[in-house]
């Protein structure tokens, strides 16, 4: 009897735990992101004072026309079903190919008075990546940093070395030129302004009380002179496969010597790309840009910290680059198709389209 009531009393507690341990209702997290582009793409076209008062209309025009050119370039090959990759290369070209931006035709002039270009280009679907830095006779770099990343087995070409590169190639896309094909009037004027300027303030040292120098007024005055600095061009994309390719393409910095590179073409500075995460094109002054690791520390947050592409951006736009006095922005997405366009310059051109073709081109802080 005392057996039977005992293996009743399992019976019934086996019972209980059964009924206990039933599957819950599948609950969704309620923070859980959600697709909310099957595809995307984001542009820029540099970083730095860019203020409306200082804009002629016309010159606003053609910036928004070309920003919108490329943009839409980009966006056509993602909307009938092109790669990522295919969709960055081609939107990157038609701003290489514009006066208007540094990068290409119109890149800024060294300080021996030639244009030196750099670019990078990465795949976030296989973590391939690709780079040249001071190249001075391709007429497109990014399709010669997509090029080391398919075409060699090495991540990041240099100088003379990497246009030997391309002409070894002999591809029709990478089209090899002379370096005054590069040649803008307004960018070597630019170089003059900067080699004025400089001379000014060497100048200006060996006195004994320094005013304030021309230097700085002429900063906060005159776009062309900080454009003069910026004007990177970069994009990100998202395709209908999910994958994410990212590139960015600079003349680099007005006046720059001794074969100075900055973060444009150092992959996880100006550009990174994680299926996973996210892809970046950074913007702005260089230095800063690859002691930050600004593209791959917004990867990185996303992926280890698990902060959305907004915050993430954010943190090391307005936090982690202020602190450090770097000036600049990034253009971003994630594989849910968000986008991010951040910068803590007065202004950045930019584009950006998701999949239902909505369109947002901006230049200014708002
Ligand atoms: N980041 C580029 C460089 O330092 C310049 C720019 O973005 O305008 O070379």
């Amino acid at each position: 009897m005392k057996n039977l009531l005992f293996l009743v009393a399992l019976v019934f507690m086996i019972s209980c735990q059964d009924q206990n341990s039933e599957a819950p209702e599948a609950v969704e997290p309620t923070n859980t992101p959600e697709q909310t582009s099957e595809f995307a793409i984001v542009i820029h076209g540099g970083a730095g004072t860019i203020l409306k008062e200082n804009m002629t209309p016309e010159l606003e025009k053609e910036y928004n026309a070309k920003l919108t050119e490329a943009i839409q370039t980009g966006h056509e090959i993602l909307k009938n079903g092109g790669s990522s990759m295919d969709a960055v290369e081609a939107a990157i070209r038609v701003m290489e190919d514009s006066p208007l931006f540094n990068s290409g035709k119109g890149a800024v002039f060294t300080h021996d008075g030639i244009n030196s270009l750099d670019a990078s280009f990465m795949d976030g679907a296989t973590l391939n990546a690709g780079a040249v830095a001071g190249v001075t006779t391709v007429k497109n770099p990014i399709s010669l940093a997509r090029k080391v990343m398919t075409d060699s087995e090495h991540v990041l070409l240099s100088g003379d070395g990497a246009d030997a590169f391309a002409k070894a190639l002999q591809d029709p896309n990478i089209e090899i030129v002379s370096n005054s094909y590069f040649y803008t009037e307004n960018r070597f004027k630019g170089l003059q302004r900067v080699l004025e300027k400089e001379a000014e303030m060497e100048a200006e040292k060996q006195m004994t009380e320094p005013k304030t120098t021309a230097l700085r007024q002429l900063e906060l005055k005159d776009p062309y002179f900080n454009d003069s600095k910026y004007g990177t061009v970069g994009c990100v994309a998202l395709d209908k496969n999910g994958n994410i390719a990212a590139g960015t393409s600079t003349g680099g910095m007005t006046n720059k010597k001794y074969g100075r590179i900055g973060d444009a073409p150092i992959i996880g500075s100006g550009t990174y790309a994680n299926n996973a995460t996210c892809g970046v094109s950074s913007t702005g002054h260089g230095e800063y840009f690859i002691r930050a690791q600004v593209a791959y520390d917004i990867s990185a947050l996303i992926e280890y910290s698990g902060l959305t592409l907004k915050e993430a951006t954010d943190k090391v736009i307005q936090d982690k680059l202020v602190k450090l006095g770097g000036t600049g922005g990034v253009v971003a997405l994630d594989h849910y198709g968000n986008v991010s366009m951040d910068f803590n310059t007065p202004g950045m051109y930019r584009a950006m389209m998701n999949d239902k073709g909505d369109l947002i081109v901006g230049m200014y802080k708002d």
